[in-house]
């Protein structure tokens, strides 16, 4: 397996619409490799998610895992899933606002509002259908990898950017 370099912001890949897999695509050795390679990526540098584009693949490829995370300490555990172009649909038009950081965007954080409830349609790695409804952290995390495969990142989802803060100073002065 290897830990592969993350996009930064300002990199295009990051703003690119991505491809949709086929199930040939998704079969083989080196797409299944590569989705190795994401989850150990995610799993070294602490995140919760992870979208191809951030690794410099347009695949609508995701994979998210919560579990005891340091950088999102007191957070529900969200098994470990791979989302093959997945589709969202909003189950409520209720929003929260809470705090998210992103590999691509290093040391900021920022307060971003999302659907409290989402369905989630997608293809797992190994191309069967997978279909389930994703609340609260958990719909929160899956929204920002969407947005990744669709070119946006959190920072375009703010309401405004007075929020926005440095990793040392949300520890110092926002951290609950
Ligand atoms: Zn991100």
């Amino acid at each position: 397996m290897s830990i592969l370099k993350v996009a930064r912001l300002g990199h295009p890949v990051l703003r690119q619409v991505t491809e949709t897999v086929t199930s040939q695509k998704l079969q083989s050795q080196s797409v299944q490799q590569f989705i190795d390679d994401m989850i150990a990526t995610m799993k070294e540098y602490d995140g919760v998610g992870l979208a191809a584009d951030q690794v410099h693949e347009s695949m609508q490829i995701a994979v998210l895992e919560v579990a005891s995370n340091p950088r999102y300490p007191n957070k529900p555990d969200v098994p470990l899933t791979v989302l093959v172009n997945p589709k969202v649909t909003p189950l409520t038009e209720e929003m929260e606002e809470d705090w998210e950081g992103c590999l691509s965007v290093p040391d900021l954080r920022g307060r971003v509002p999302r659907y409290k409830s989402i369905r989630v349609e997608a293809w797992d790695r190994s191309g069967k259908s997978i279909d389930f409804v994703a609340n609260d952290f958990h719909a929160r995390v899956i929204q920002h990898e969407f947005d990744h495969l669709n070119g946006k990142v959190y920072l375009d989802r703010m309401r405004d950017l007075s929020t926005l803060t440095f990793l040392t100073e949300y520890v110092r002065y926002w951290m609950r």
